[in-house]
């Protein structure tokens, strides 16, 4: 094979490097919010009644993002653009809901991403719709996951408990100062599935912890499967996300999704 002149490779490797950073193709720039807010994230297939949903999160102009596990099939794919449409953002959640750390320590973190992700996004992308963030499943990561999956999404999210009497307010990783987005690849959520029943997501702990990301300008993330009342599988009641909506309308703290932020 012919050898290409230096000159010529090095124009070529110039004009990728600058329609990476700047031609439609690369996410657009995303500029840091001016104030905190709240990432609201749901995971898994509970599409119908996330679609349920939608009017009680239009009213309250309410933006979250839906983390999707298994094939994108027609299902997953005609939700995840009904929620697109409403503004909603659509995450990948891998395929067969393995524990990326288990599947990593016996195969690979890179096997991980071609087997568990790869696909999810190559379908998502040939319906126009672009990941820019993942979801864990059971929250299991480490740092070489992390590594590994932060070069193809900008947020991966994991999830983090609190310990037995203590505040959700009083753990810091679950709160970002707003400046500090862009450099926190990996995002701790609390979960609120069973709002307010349990003591660790009671309205008062969740109440509190609003009010502390409004007063320092942070980021917090929650995070719940199902919208029911009631039912097998974690849910969270359309009651419990109204108490949240309210809460967040009176601090006039903003919901955004991960494709808003950098
Ligand atoms: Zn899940």
């Amino acid at each position: 094979m012919r050898a290409f002149p230096a000159g010529l490779v090095f124009v070529v490797l110039t004009t990728l490097t600058i329609s990476r950073a700047g031609s439609p193709l690369s996410p657009p720039a995303h500029p840091l919010p001016d104030k905190g807010g709240i990432i609201l994230t749901f995971d898994d297939r509970n599409f119908s009644e996330w679609l349920a949903a939608l009017p009680l999160f239009d009213q309250y102009g309410v933006k979250a993002t839906f983390f999707i596990s298994g094939h994108i099939d027609q299902p997953a794919l005609d939700a995840a653009l009904e929620l697109k449409k409403h503004g909603h953002a659509i995450g990948c959640h891998s395929i067969h809901h393995l524990s990326a750390v288990k599947y990593s320590s016996q195969h690979s973190a890179e096997d991980y991403l071609q087997k568990e992700i790869l696909p999810q996004l190559t379908a998502f992308k040939a319906a126009g719709i672009v990941p820019t963030s993942f979801a864990y499943p059971m929250s299991s990561n480490n740092t070489a996951t992390d590594a590994v999956l932060l070069k193809i999404f900008r947020h991966v999210r994991t999830g983090a408990g609190i310990t037995p009497g203590k505040r959700i307010s009083g753990k810091n990783a679950f709160f970002i100062a707003t400046d500090q987005i862009a450099a926190h690849g990996c995002l701790y959520g609390k979960g609120i599935d069973y709002a307010p029943d349990k003591e660790d997501r009671s309205y008062e702990q969740i109440d509190e912890a609003l009010a502390r990301a409004t007063r320092k300008n942070e980021i917090i993330v929650l995070y719940a499967h199902r919208i029911a009342t009631a039912g097998k599988g974690h849910h969270i009641s359309p009651a419990a996300l109204e108490h949240i909506f309210n809460t967040a309308k009176k601090l006039q703290l903003p919901f955004y999704t991960l494709d808003q932020l950098p």
